[in-house]
């Protein structure tokens, strides 16, 4: 934690049903301590939550960053974009520390090529695939206000509608 920094944030994990986790969030304009900050404070979060990404809208931040783990090594990810998708897709479970309790199989492509600036200012390009693909993907969603029940199909996402609702009137 930087001193003499304010937080303008809670930074509570927002749960399903808090419109933050459905709006389309900001590109970050600058990196300050602020920002740094926040990175900082979210990566022992996931370490607690037993979470491989925290995305800013799940700590009630609508700015385009996020940080994940996907067992590779840390990324701190600001402004990411998608610069290519391949075709091959794969199907796995998925969960959410804003979605608790519920474990879905979700399609996404195996393979991206992403584009984002990390915490030191520079601009990193990579080619992603499998498990930290995914987790990026999920991440990048949060930022749309996408959450990975809404990619679920039609049949799948009725079976959990009672649950969805739930969490819902919880957070109401
Ligand atoms: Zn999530």
């Amino acid at each position: 934690m930087i001193s003499g920094v304010q937080y303008t944030y809670s930074m509570d994990i927002q749960i399903y049903g808090k419109p933050v986790l459905s709006a389309v969030a900001e590109p970050v304009k600058e990196i300050t301590p602020e920002l740094l900050a926040i990175l900082d404070e979210m990566v022992p979060m996931l370490t607690t939550h037993r979470g491989v990404g925290l995305a800013a809208p799940q700590v009630g931040i609508s700015q385009r960053f996020f940080v994940m783990n996907a067992g590779d090594k840390l990324r701190k990810v600001i402004n990411p974009e998608i610069v290519k998708t391949g075709s091959a897709q794969a199907e796995m479970e998925e969960g959410c520390l804003s979605v608790p309790g519920i474990h879905k199989r979700v399609r996404r492509p195996k393979r991206i090529t992403v584009r984002y600036t990390n915490e030191a200012g520079e601009t990193v390009e990579e080619e992603l695939k499998d498990f930290p693909a995914r987790v990026f993907q999920h991440e990048y969603d949060h930022l749309d206000g996408v959450l990975f029940v809404d990619r679920l199909t039609p049949v799948a996402r009725k079976l959990i509608g009672r649950q969805l609702e739930a969490l819902k009137e919880e957070t109401a």
